[in-house]
């Protein structure tokens, strides 16, 4: 039996060191690794709903996602929360910040944290995130709720994961802006008004519905049965997260139709893509390789300026074929 394999029998009897094992295993560990588990857990998998929580720096994800979490557990459902940190290459950060997140659930055996750092490697959280939530999916977790942290553009790319997606937002911060510069709000299944205790909230919201008004019906043309809620919280006091829970059901509610199918396949063929992505790359790298010598003798017509690099990449994938 293969290390994945026995991984994955402990996995589904509910053993969270397999579970930790199994992402640090698609986060760091090698392709082949990562495949295998992507292959081994995929029938398993398909259960929980993704909630997507995106949203500038210092609006209140966290606190957002901690206190929604609070509420899921008063609601019997098992929650996995996965922070998402594009910015940052240390590890020593996002174990920082789990252990942060975790002190308000620590001890609840309902609630399992886990942070996932960019390291550095081109392209490496695009693959790995939707292995980790296939694993947390596979776990059992009825809900996985995936955070961004930090800063960075791959909110969208947050959002384009998520059966359900929370754009927070929160005054002061010139957000009514941004969202609509970042393109942030034609994401937004739910529009989160956070800190609705400082001034400036209402502000925000009636900001919000006018954008919301102008561009929506637009936007999400074939989701026209669906209008983005605008939805007050004080995440620090767990304010609005019944209500906020409540609208996570109805939108769910809402696309189990045609609409949830339609993301689950625009979901599964970005991941194919990119995972296809990675294995041409693999191939037309690996040393050794079929296309090693191909590459050898067009990598000296380049450099002997006989060929240019865009016509050799050609013949390259040529070779593909
Ligand atoms: P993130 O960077 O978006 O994850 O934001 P955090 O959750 O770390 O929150 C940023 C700051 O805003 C922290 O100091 C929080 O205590 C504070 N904060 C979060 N939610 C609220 C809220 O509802 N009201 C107020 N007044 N402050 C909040």
């Amino acid at each position: 039996m293969s290390d994945v394999a026995a991984l994955e029998d402990r996995l589904l009897a509910g053993d969270r060191r397999a579970l930790a094992r199994l992402l640090t295993l698609v986060e760091d560990g090698a392709v082949d690794v990562q495949r295998e588990v992507v292959a081994r857990l995929h029938p398993r998998a398909g259960r929980a709903r993704l909630i997507g929580i995106t949203g500038s720096p210092g609006v209140g994800k966290s606190s957002v996602s901690s206190a929604l979490v609070a509420t899921l557990r008063t609601r019997g459902r098992q929650v996995a929360v996965l922070a998402v940190d594009p910015s940052s290459p240390l590890t020593g950060g996002a174990l920082l910040g789990d252990r942060i997140r975790m002190q308000a659930h620590h001890g609840d055996e309902g609630v399992f944290v886990r942070s996932m750092a960019a390291r550095g490697h081109l392209g490496g959280l695009a693959a790995a995130v939707p292995a980790a939530a296939l694993v947390l999916d596979a776990a059992g977790f009825d809900d996985v709720v995936l955070e961004t942290v930090g800063v960075g553009q791959s909110e969208v790319d947050v959002a384009a994961m998520a059966d359900t997606t929370l754009v927070v937002l929160a005054p002061g911060l010139g957000d009514g802006v941004q969202a609509a510069k970042a393109g942030i709000l034609e994401v937004a299944d739910v529009l989160v008004v956070n800190k609705a205790d400082l001034p400036g909230a209402g502000r925000l919201e009636s900001e919000l519905r006018g954008m919301l008004e102008l561009g929506h019906a637009v936007a999400i043309m074939p989701d026209v049965t669906w209008m983005p809620p605008i939805l007050r919280t004080v995440a620090v006091r767990g304010e609005g997260m019944d209500v906020l829970c409540d609208a996570i059901g109805a939108h769910g509610a809402a696309h189990a139709d045609a609409g949830g199918e339609r993301r689950a396949r625009a979901r599964a063929r970005r991941w194919i893509v990119e995972l296809a992505a990675g294995r041409v790359r693999d191939v037309l790298t690996a040393p050794g390789g079929a296309l090693d010598d191909r590459l050898e003798v067009l990598t000296g017509e380049v450099v002997a300026r006989s060929l240019d690099p865009a016509s050799a990449a050609e013949r390259l994938i040529e070779g593909l074929r």
